[in-house]
């Protein structure tokens, strides 16, 4: 069987530099006047130095939590769908339900932004317990947030032309 090539799979990962936002995909929302976008958060430049895996997990907890409060805020009318990790350790993928063609890139990327300090002043990691994570022993609280003040001291771009491999 042949599969279909994902886009993501053409971005040319060799000309892209960290931090940046991307949005990858829109889909539909049958009979109704929303849609789902789907965006890069991609947080290190690809094959250089990755998150590890403990840091990106505790990210996920501190971001995924933070979004909920800050884009809500933001982009009033849109909600959070989710926001997870990726597979290379780069970064994320955050996808959006938002009325059609209600939602700026540049909208997306000052939320993110925003995001940042929200997750940094998160003073307890939460969901990590053994009830509530699938591998509660694989965090690094520690080491999450000098990422994010990392971030708080670089620009995040708002990618519009992305580098695709021809
Ligand atoms: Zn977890």
């Amino acid at each position: 069987m042949k599969h279909k090539q994902l886009e993501s799979f053409n971005l040319d990962h060799t000309k892209i530099v960290a931090p940046y936002v991307r949005h990858s995909k829109t889909m539909p929302v049958p009979e109704s006047n929303y849609e789902i976008n789907v965006y890069d958060f991609r947080l290190k430049t690809p094959n250089i130095v990755l998150l590890t895996p403990q840091t990106i997990h505790t990210l996920e907890h501190l971001l995924a939590t933070a979004i909920r409060t800050v884009f809500p805020e933001r982009c009033p009318g849109c909600k959070v769908i989710d926001l997870s990790p990726m597979g290379c350790r780069t970064g994320f993928y955050v996808t959006i339900l938002s009325p059609v063609g209600g939602l700026a890139l540049q909208q997306v990327t000052d939320a993110m932004k925003a995001l940042i300090p929200e997750a940094h002043a998160i003073e307890e990691l939460p969901g990590a317990t053994i009830e509530t994570c699938g591998g509660y022993l694989e965090h690094d609280f520690d080491d999450a947030k000098r990422e994010l003040v990392l971030l708080m001291k670089q620009e995040l771009v708002a990618l519009q032309n992305p580098p695709f491999l021809s």
